[in-house]
């Protein structure tokens, strides 16, 4: 059976990585969740201190970094040095600092080569923001999540919630557009959806919903008749 790459690109907070984790479960694949590479180089920075960004003396700021993604089940797990990372990453102070730090051609160059080299062989589902339309474009299947700002704010507040982080809803709207924005508007790699893209509008479904459909969507792919 042919084991596909799944990409998974969009805004934030709309159910991307949910939304992967349960496409990979059902299909047996494994999933990647290309953002925490990001929080993980930005977890780091902040670690050491660093508030402002100076992309000149990135190289030298990380000279010492190494992430490394570990498989546990069908999760890769986040690693950098010795440290598994999980509720760190999630932090809002990380979550924008992630996004300045994405915008930096160095940081991205190293990171998609990572991202392309463990997606090479298929049989895998990642979300991010640039992933169907620069880390893997030609992925068989290609979405475009997205969903009104009210659903956005209210699933990051009961998600920070549920994970014991302090959250105030103002905070997030006002966090999530200026994420978004960012994201769209930077010159390298900006968030786009890709012309040949499906678009998953989450804000009236449910997570088994959104993973129904892309479940489907996969289906109709991998057991369509070869073509020549
Ligand atoms: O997806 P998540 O919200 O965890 O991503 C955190 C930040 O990392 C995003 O706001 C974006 O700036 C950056 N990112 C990116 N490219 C990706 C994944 C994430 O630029 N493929």
């Amino acid at each position: 059976m042919r084991r596909i790459i799944i990409a998974i690109d969009g805004y934030a907070a709309t159910g991307k990585s949910t939304t992967a984790r349960g496409v990979a479960e059902a299909l047996d694949y494994l999933h990647i969740d290309s953002g925490a590479m990001y929080r993980a180089v930005a977890w780091y920075l902040w670690e050491q201190g660093i508030r402002k960004l100076q992309a000149e003396k990135l190289p030298e700021w990380l000279a010492s970094f190494s992430l490394h993604l570990e498989r546990e089940g069908k999760e890769m797990m986040v690693y950098v040095g010795d440290r598994r990372l999980e509720e760190e990453l999630r932090r809002p102070e990380i979550s924008a600092f992630a996004s300045e730090v994405s915008a930096v051609l160095w940081v991205r160059q190293r990171l998609i080569a990572e991202q392309r080299r463990l997606g090479q062989h298929g049989g895998v589902v990642m979300d991010g923001r640039d992933i169907g339309t620069v880390v893997f474009p030609h992925a068989e299947l290609k979405v475009f999540m997205c969903a009104d700002i009210e659903a956005r704010v209210q699933r990051r507040y009961q998600e920070l919630l549920a994970r014991g982080i302090p959250a105030d809803p103002e905070a997030i709207r006002h966090q999530l557009l200026e994420r978004d924005q960012r994201d769209e508007n930077r010159p390298i790699s900006p968030l786009r959806k890709a012309p040949d893209a499906r678009v998953l509008d989450t804000t009236h479904l449910t997570i088994p919903q959104q993973i129904e459909t892309v479940v489907n969507w996969a289906k109709e792919l991998i057991y369509a008749p070869a073509s020549f």
